[in-house]
């Protein structure tokens, strides 16, 4: 199965409401949500694709060079190549982007890695599932995401989720401690049974994190993550020691070496793991299945992809196991994307769509509607 073809589409896709973390915002209702999408088409006509869902926020990928890096290095590298041998593609495509600290621009790898795995599905008729040799998917539970610094509106939202049948929260914090343990009080006491995650996504300084994770014990929290700077390894460790609230990491961990560091150091309990961050099936799965084997929880997250990097995301999950309510939020900041069958949302999980690869069908004329153009 050889590459004959690779398409790029930049989309500004609609959003319901903006999207903030402690490092500012990821996602501007006024301006809409930045996403990639990629087709490859094989020389026998099947086609298969995939997202990326860049953000200067989270990244130092954008838009601009996600789109670029594909159509400038990665294409030209992989076009007349096999499609069904990722090992020599990962290799081609770090070849023409070479590693930081970590793997170079995983996002953008991402959406190569996934449109090919799923160009991969739909040639042999197989779900990712059968591809993995893994279970029959059935659905995967969703958190739901409470990102305010107003705690009578943490509580309203809380109750929404129990409502809507969501079996888990994941509040977002790290602004000022006390404000942030109003915020988890006023959750708390809404939905005191829920799985409760609570993420400041690197906002905290090691004592506040330490004085936060004590006042944590005493709320209820299930989870904490990542309260300090990615590459604070031991600063995590040290938060483990004094609190007995189990910590996750998040941006420490982009890869399976970074998950490898993590055990080493005994910085964490939880992995999170996130298809696109991690340069796509390739890498994430062996990050989870890594951190499994090393007796670490899993927890799933997203970037707020759309529902054809959510639905690959749900897959994954799927496979590995990952009980505890995912964090999967495109559907709540977006009022819309390109795909036809959307896997619906139904009393808190994704039920996911039937069909090979990964089971999205991509509706063109929506995705014209939404292609930035120029
Ligand atoms: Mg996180």
């Amino acid at each position: 199965m050889i590459i004959k073809d690779l398409n790029v589409f930049p989309l500004s896709l609609p959003m319901k409401q903006s999207f903030r973390i402690s490092g500012g915002t990821v996602g501007d209702k006024n301006q809409g949500a930045p996403h990639v999408y990629v087709n490859i088409v094989s020389e026998d006509g099947m086609e298969g694709w995939g997202e990326a869902r860049p953000s200067h926020r989270w990244s130092y990928e954008t838009l601009e060079t996600v789109v670029s890096t594909i159509e400038n290095y990665i294409k030209p590298a992989i076009v007349g190549k096999r499609a069904d041998d990722l090992s020599s593609i990962h290799q081609f495509m770090d070849g023409e982007i070479s590693s930081g600290i970590s793997k170079g621009q995983p996002i953008c790898k991402a959406a190569i890695d996934t449109a090919l795995y799923d160009l991969i599905g739909r040639s042999s008729q197989k779900t990712l599932s059968e591809l993995w040799f893994g279970k029959s998917m059935q659905c995967t539970p969703l958190s739901y995401l409470i990102s305010t610094r107003d705690p009578n509106e943490a509580a309203e939202k809380a109750r929404y989720a129990k409502e809507n049948g969501f079996q888990g929260v994941d509040v977002k914090i790290g602004f000022q401690v006390e404000q942030d343990m109003e915020i988890l009080e006023a959750v708390k006491a809404e939905v005191p049974d829920q799985f409760f995650r609570v993420d400041a996504n690197q906002g905290y300084t090691l004592p506040d994190a330490i004085k936060a994770a004590k006042r944590m014990e005493q709320i209820g929290v299930d989870v904490f993550e990542q309260p300090l700077l990615a590459n604070d390894l031991l600063g995590h460790r040290e938060v483990r020691r004094k609190s007995f609230i189990p910590i996750a990491l998040d941006e420490s961990i982009w890869s399976p070496s970074d998950v490898l560091q993590a055990i080493r150091l005994e910085a964490c309990d939880y992995a999170v793991i996130k298809l696109t961050k991690m340069g796509g099936f390739t890498g994430a799965k062996l990050a989870g299945e890594i951190a499994k084997e090393a007796n670490l929880g899993l927890l799933g997250g997203g970037l707020t992809e759309s529902t054809l990097g959510l639905t690959s995301s749900a897959h994954l999950f799927n496979y590995l196991e990952i009980k505890l309510p995912s964090d999967l939020n495109g559907p709540f900041f977006l009022e819309d994307d390109p795909i036809r069958n959307k896997g619906s949302i139904v009393n808190g999980s994704i039920m996911l769509p039937n069909g090979y690869g990964n089971g999205c069908e991509v509706d063109f004329k929506k995705l014209e509607k939404y292609k930035i153009q120029g």
